[in-house]
């Protein structure tokens, strides 16, 4: 497919997602302002990036490091927000640092660490999001990383004690097993209750990170104030991703 054919087919799927979003906004009685579109880009080149931002695009995420960091480089001329999604191992941290702006898969105390470490050695900032795994097992953790609910608070005063980052606010993935599995409005009203003790200690932590191609509506529904869109927006990926 040609450049144009590509611009022209992202900008309809953008225009869709948009026309969704709106409606759920205004369904649930919010502002479009209050939603944040995030577009999951992970297995797509950078040139799709690049005609995304042509096309008014402000915020990007990956969830690979190896695949991120050449695109974010060949990128850094764009005005992007860029969010990192993925589980991510500490020995990545100082890659990651160097062009994520945001991180939204903090779940342990270790990786709080290592970016603190880092972000303070490049000189940046890096907003941190807890990840959320609502169908976490005895040890706390979820199937696709993540941190249970018992393990907010350590993590988000940790957070607002180390240099170098800021506590944004909480994100979830809609959990496919436990108790949650299939109740998408149920598990981000959980994240939002979750949100509000949250915000209590750390009022500034008011990022709440839910919802994607399937069910960006139930989590604007819930109150999300970012989604995070791939598939609906670039077409569904090729194998895994
Ligand atoms: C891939 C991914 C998304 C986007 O999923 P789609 O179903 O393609 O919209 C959102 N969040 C995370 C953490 C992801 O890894």
């Amino acid at each position: 497919m040609g450049m144009t054919d590509r611009k022209a087919q992202l900008a309809a799927n953008l225009a869709k997602v948009e026309r969704r979003i709106a409606e759920a906004c205004a369904a649930a009685g919010r502002e479009r302002e209050e939603v944040t579109l995030i577009v999951v880009t992970k297995t797509y080149p950078a040139s799709d990036v690049r005609i995304l931002s042509e096309l008014g695009v402000r915020h990007v995420a990956e969830n690979k490091d190896q695949d991120a960091a050449p695109k974010a480089a060949e990128c850094s001329d764009l005005p992007l927000v860029w969010h990192f999604v993925g589980q991510l191992q500490t020995n990545k941290v100082r890659s990651v640092v160097r062009y994520a702006d945001l991180v939204q898969s903090v779940d342990r105390s270790r990786l709080v660490t290592a970016l603190s470490k880092e972000a303070v050695r490049a000189g940046r900032e890096v907003g941190c999001l807890i990840q959320v795994a609502l169908d976490a097992d005895d040890s706390g953790r979820g199937a696709r990383g993540g941190v249970g609910p018992d393990g907010i608070e350590e993590l988000a005063d940790l957070l607002a004690a180390s240099p170098g980052v800021r506590l944004d606010g909480l994100m979830t993935v809609a959990p496919l097993t436990g108790e949650y599995a299939g109740r998408r409005r149920e598990a981000f009203g959980r994240l939002m209750d979750l949100s509000t003790d949250l915000r209590r200690a750390h009022p500034a932590a008011n990022m709440v990170s839910a919802g994607m191609s399937a069910d960006l509506e139930e989590a604007v529904a819930a109150g999300a104030t970012h989604v995070r869109v791939g598939t609906a927006v670039l077409g569904v990926r090729p194998g895994l991703g």
